[in-house]
C-alpha cells in the first residue's frame, strides 16, 4: 500500500515541510514541559496530549525516538519577563513550605493528570535545578562569543548585537523595529542596554531562596537558557523537532534559537511546531477570565461552566477530534458530542468480537487504512483519521446487524486498524467499563 509521505508544519518556514529525520532511524523531539508551582493546565494539557499523538505516530512509524520533556522547577518569573517574583518562592511564601515541597507537589500532581490522560512518559524528563551547571556552561559560551554582557551580577543577552547576525524575529516572522516598539521602553532602573535584551543569569537577593553559586555571583539561571541546554545536552545542538504551546514561540522559543545561534552558530532543531489553545464558549480559558477549569474538574463536573464529568479518555478523544493547530473549543455541547463519539467506537471495538465471518465480503477496509494513514502523514491530521474509524464503525456496525458481510480477513484486518490507530496512535483506552479507578487530585 502506497502512502503520502510524512510531512510537517514547520512554524519557522510558515509551510508543510516533507519530514526526513536528521540521523535515521533517530528522531529527537523536545518538548517544553510545564512549570511546577501550580496545578497543570488544561491548555498545557491539550499540548502535552497532542504531542503524545505525534510521539506514539512516530514510534509507530518505526523511528526510534528519544523524547525529552522537561519540568521547570527554578527561574520562571511572573510574567514570563526577567522582573518580578520567582514563582516558586512567592508560592512558598504562600504556603509556607519549602520551594521544592512546591516542586515536588504539582510534579506528582501533573504525572496523575497526564497517567489519566494515557500519555506515554517522555525519554528523558529533565529538571532546570538538576541541569544549573550545563546553563552556566552556555551563558559563559554566549559571553565569551561577544552575545550577553553581566551587570552587577546579572547576565543579560544582546539582542542589538545579535541581530547584526542573525533575525531575532524570525520564528514568528516579526521585525525587529517592531518588537522593539512593542517593548516598554527602559527606565532609569534598568540595568540592561537594550529594550529586548533578556537575562540568562540572574543576581538572587538576600530574600532569594533558590540560588546557586556562578562567575558572576550567586544567582539562579533565567526561564529560556534551561531548554537551550537541556536540548543541547540529550538531543545535541540541532535535533529534530522542537514543540510547545504558540503562546511560548515570541518570546521563549524565539530567544531559545537566538541562544542556540549566539552559542555555536546553529539552528537548535529542524521544525518547529506548536500547539493551538483552548477556549471555552468561545473565549480563551484563562484564569483571570474565571473560565479556567482543572483537569480534575472536568473529570468530575465539578465546575460552574460544566453540567458534568467527563472520563479522561472522553476529553482525549474530543482533543483527537481536533487538529493540533486549530483552537479547540470547550463547550458542554461539544464534549457531550464528543463523549457519545467516544462511545460508539469503544461500542463497535467490543461488537467486533461478536460479527460472524462470512465466506463473502460486501466490505472493503483498504482505504480506511490508506486515508487514515495520508491524514497522519498530512501534518498529524487527527480529526481526518477519526473520521475514517467513524467508516469503520458504520461497516462493523452494519455487519453486526447482517447488513453487510466480513469475512475472516476483514474482521482480522478491522482489528488490526483499530489495534493501530484507535490504541497505538490515538492513545485510547476503553474506559467505558470500569469507571472510578482513576486516580487525579
Ligand atoms: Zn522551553
Amino acid at each position: 500500500m502506497e502512502f503520502q509521505p510524512l510531512n510537517i508544519y514547520n512554524t519557522l518556514s510558515r509551510q508543510k515541510e516533507r519530514f526526513e529525520p536528521l540521523n535515521p532511524p533517530f528522531v529527537g523531539l523536545y518538548v517544553c514541559g510545564p512549570t511546577v508551582y501550580s496545578d497543570v493546565h488544561l491548555g498545557n494539557c491539550r499540548t502535552f496530549i497532542s504531542f503524545d499523538l505525534i510521539y506514539r505516530y512516530l514510534l509507530h512509524l518505526g523511528y526510534k525516538v528519544r523524547y525529552v520533556r522537561n519540568i521547570t522547577d527554578a527561574g520562571h518569573l511572573e510574567g514570563d519577563r526577567d522582573e518580578g517574583d520567582d514563582k516558586f518562592a512567592k508560592k512558598a511564601r504562600l504556603e509556607q513550605l519549602e520551594p521544592m515541597e512546591i516542586v515536588q507537589r504539582y510534579t506528582l500532581g501533573f504525572h496523575d493528570v497526564m497517567r489519566a490522560f494515557n500519555t506515554l512518559p517522555p525519554s528523558i524528563e529533565p529538571t532546570a535545578t538538576g541541569h544549573i551547571i550545563e546553563q552556566i556552561e552556555m551563558i559563559k559560551q554566549i559571553i565569551s562569543n561577544g552575545y550577553a554582557y553581566e551587570v552587577n551580577g546579572t547576565v543579560y543577552f544582546d539582542v542589538e548585537k545579535y541581530s547584526k547576525e542573525f533575525n531575532y524575529g524570525q520564528l514568528t516572522n516579526r521585525l525587529l523595529e517592531d518588537m522593539i516598539a512593542n517593548t516598554r521602553e527602559l527606565g532609569g532602573q534598568d540595568e540592561k542596554k537594550g529594550r529586548l535584551d533578556f537575562a540568562l543569569w540572574i543576581n538572587a537577593k538576600p530574600e532569594h531562596i533558590m540560588r546557586w553559586p556562578s562567575p558572576w555571583g550567586v544567582g539562579f539561571p533565567g526561564w529560556h537558557i534551561e531548554c537551550s541546554a537541556m536540548s543541547t545536552k540529550y538531543l545535541g545542538a540541532t535535533f529534530d523537532i522542537h514543540g510547545g504551546g504558540m503562546d511560548l514561540a515570541a518570546t521563549h522559543h524565539t530567544n531559545e534559537i537566538a541562544q542556540s545561534q549566539a552559542c555555536s552558530n546553529v539552528q537548535p532543531c529542524r521544525f518547529w511546531m506548536h500547539t493551538n489553545m483552548l477556549t471555552v464558549n468561545g473565549t480563551r480559558m484563562s484564569k483571570s477570565a474565571g473560565n479556567g477549569f482543572l483537569p480534575g474538574e472536568l473529570f468530575t463536573g465539578n465546575h460552574p461552566l460544566l453540567e458534568k464529568g467527563y472520563s479522561p479518555m472522553a476529553v482525549r478523544f474530543f482533543m483527537m477530534q481536533t487538529h493540533y493547530r486549530s483552537t479547540l473549543d470547550f463547550s458542554n455541547e461539544a464534549l457531550q458530542a464528543a463523549e457519545k463519539g467516544y462511545q460508539r467506537l469503544m461500542s463497535a471495538v467490543k461488537k467486533l468480537n461478536s460479527v460472524k465471518a462470512s465466506d463473502v465480503t460486501s466490505v472493503s477496509l483498504s482505504s480506511i487504512r490508506k486515508n487514515a494513514y495520508d491524514a497522519m502523514n498530512d501534518d498529524f491530521n487527527s480529526p481526518v483519521m477519526v473520521a475514517q474509524l467513524f467508516e469503520l464503525v458504520r461497516i462493523i456496525n452494519s455487519a453486526n446487524d447482517g447488513k453487510e458481510k466480513m469475512t475472516k480477513e476483514d474482521i482480522a484486518e478491522a482489528k488490526s486498524i483499530i489495534q493501530h490507530f484507535v490504541f497505538d496512535i490515538a492513545g485510547l483506552m476503553d474506559d467505558t467499563v470500569s469507571s472510578g479507578d482513576q486516580s487525579v487530585r
